[in-house]
């Protein structure tokens, strides 16, 4: 467009030179109507592309402002929920017999002491209480001796029990019920959530410290034996869940194991 318009100015002037010396200008009156209409026209062709250049780039430069916003709404909203909604959720999810670990569960792994490892979550109400249940297992640190499994190695752990069972001369299906009251079929293990440890010590004293202590760090008793009537397991004195100490102290102080401690909350909401 540039380029006409400086051809057209160009040829202006050497025409009406010619033509002035001859005759009334009209030629110049023409010439410079023709170059007002050119340039009226070159004006309006970009007036008319102006807007249509501009409209694609609204239409992608608008939605990306208003997503940017959205997103940015997005993001307030989840800062201030999440804290509120991780405090209740994620440390009270229920796995057990009837509920499986939710499909795509995701859990950052962080190792203990011993190699085993354990949502990063619980870590340091984990150690705190190693730390602290030293005075009741001979001054030892006990050892978390299981934490987090894969869904490969409980599949494992629950097929060796099975052919555990069944080399004692039990059915396949009477060893597979045999072995689901010791471990749990893979998918509803709490160790898969990385929020269960299973915790060895020194003397067996470790034990009744840990029922009298564990829920100060977050953590209960999980399976006790007057409780395998609801959770399907039989007594397990050394598996620990993390459900943080809110949940850990009302459970303690209400002799509630976690599904009836869920199915009160459920009520009461
Ligand atoms: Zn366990």
């Amino acid at each position: 467009m540039e380029e006409k318009m400086m051809q057209v100015r160009n040829d202006h002037p050497r025409r009406s030179q010619k033509r002035r010396r001859k005759r009334f200008p009209w030629g110049d009156i023409v010439a410079t109507l023709l170059v007002v209409a050119i340039c009226a026209y070159v004006f309006l062709s970009f007036g008319e592309k102006t807007p249509d250049e501009e409209t694609p780039v609204r239409g992608t430069s608008a939605p990306t402002t208003t997503q940017a916003q959205d997103n940015a709404l997005a993001d307030l909203l989840a800062e201030n929920t999440q804290p509120t909604a991780s405090d209740i959720d994620w440390n009270l999810v229920l796995v057990n017999y009837e509920n499986a670990i939710p499909e795509n569960y995701e859990i950052n792994l962080v190792e203990v002491a011993g190699g085993e490892k354990v949502d990063e979550r619980i870590y340091d109400p984990l150690m705190e209480m190693l730390e602290a249940a030293k005075e009741g297992n001979w001054d030892q640190l006990p050892m978390v001796v299981s934490g987090y499994r894969t869904q490969a190695k409980q599949q494992k752990l629950f097929q060796d029990k099975v052919a555990k069972y069944q080399s004692e001369g039990h059915s396949k299906s009477e060893a597979e019920e045999l072995a689901k009251q010791w471990v749990a079929v893979p998918g509803y293990s709490e160790h898969q959530a990385g929020l269960a440890v299973d915790i060895n010590g020194a003397t067996y004293d470790l034990y009744f410290w840990l029922q009298e202590n564990s829920y100060k760090y977050g953590f209960i008793f999980r399976y006790p034996g007057s409780k395998t009537e609801i959770t399907g397991v039989a007594e397990e004195v050394w598996h620990y869940r993390y459900v943080g100490v809110e949940a850990a102290t009302e459970m303690y102080e209400k002799g509630l194991c976690l599904e009836e401690y869920l199915a009160e909350r459920q009520g009461e909401a």
